[in-house]
């Protein structure tokens, strides 16, 4: 059975259904955390499951929040606590993902992230304080076993939603639900067949196409999701830890599709730092594709996405 769903890929707003029809009543429920906006559909006999998703969203916020001072990440960013089971997971396909962009993404970015604060600022920093910043960034300095971070401050921002999108896929499906939309501020896991809008960076309130996925995951990064603006020029999230500054690479924004949400989500942060080439990654990863949405309106795509994703413009 089909559902016609269109919505939106994006951070911190709520997405609208466009269309539903043949098939069993579904219910949305809205929460916030892992600072952004979550919504969970299910049908409408799971709903009594969303529930139980978001206390999983907030327990895994007691994981990777880089903030909250007993978050487990916050303490071995401090010296302290001990690796479990799902920070080494993540941390340790991050270092695969580091090897494989040559450091491009880096989950010790921290300081640099800090430093360029985009909620806040309004100017960006010196370029003394940026190469102060860039000289404290190096995953090759961390080790897992035996654990030392060896004073480095590790952000799994890029990652953590899809592994914690997967987590939730995961629960649901080992309790009888058969369609579900897990949205985690635009990373988003499909139970079930979806047809999807992908939001357009130059307008983000428009949907720029529509794909269909099934049993899949879909994560956009984009330059439009947070930023700030000085002197006409935008300053966004995603910082590329070779220049100290946000990515420069001619992306306006990329949509990476995969059965895996945490696999989708650091790429499509890698290929939005590394630029239109490196699209060639998800040939490293099964049954893996993307959409990229260069500045100038071009639209570059993996083979036969439009055929296997039904792309519609
Ligand atoms: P995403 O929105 O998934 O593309 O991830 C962006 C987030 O990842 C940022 O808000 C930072 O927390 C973090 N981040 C920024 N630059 C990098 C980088 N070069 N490598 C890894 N994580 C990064
Ligand atoms: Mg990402």
């Amino acid at each position: 059975m089909k559902r016609i769903l269109a919505f939106i890929i994006m951070i911190f707003s709520v997405f609208s259904f466009s269309s539903c029809s043949d098939f069993t009543r579904q219910v949305t429920r809205q929460s916030f955390a892992l600072d952004t906006v979550i919504n969970i559909t299910t049908d409408e006999k799971d709903q009594g499951k969303i529930g139980e998703a978001f206390s999983l969203c907030n327990e895994y916020e007691k994981v990777f929040s880089r903030t909250d001072s007993e978050s487990e990440l916050y303490l071995l960013n401090n010296g302290q606590g001990e690796l479990t089971e799902d920070i080494e997971n993540v941390l340790e396909f991050s270092i695969e993902m580091a090897r494989l962009t040559n450091g491009a993404f880096d989950v010790t970015v921290a300081p640099l992230v800090d430093l360029w604060n985009v909620k806040e600022r309004k100017a960006p920093p010196s370029g003394d304080e940026i190469e102060i910043a860039q000289s404290k960034v190096g995953y090759e300095a961390i080790s897992i076993s035996p654990l030392s971070f060896n004073g480095k401050s590790v952000d799994l921002g890029a990652v953590a939603k899809g592994y914690i999108a997967d987590k939730i896929a995961d629960f649901f499906k080992s309790n009888g639900v058969e369609n579900a939309i897990i949205d985690l501020g635009g990373n988003v896991v499909l139970i079930g067949e979806y047809s999807v809008g992908i939001r357009s960076p130059f307008n983000p309130d428009e949907i720029f196409a529509t794909i269909t996925l099934k049993d899949k995951s879909a994560v956009t990064s984009g330059a439009y999701q947070r930023y700030f603006e000085y002197e006409g020029k935008r300053y966004h999230h995603i910082i590329d830890p070779r220049t100290g500054y946000p990515s420069d690479s001619g992306i306006a924004s990329v949509t990476v599709i995969s059965p895996s949400s945490m696999q989708a989500d650091a790429l499509s942060t890698s290929i939005f730092i590394l630029g239109k080439d490196a699209i060639s990654l998800c040939d490293k990863f099964p049954d893996t594709d993307a959409l990229i949405i260069m500045e100038n309106g071009d639209v570059i795509t993996t083979e036969n996405f439009e055929k296997k994703y039904q792309l519609k413009k």
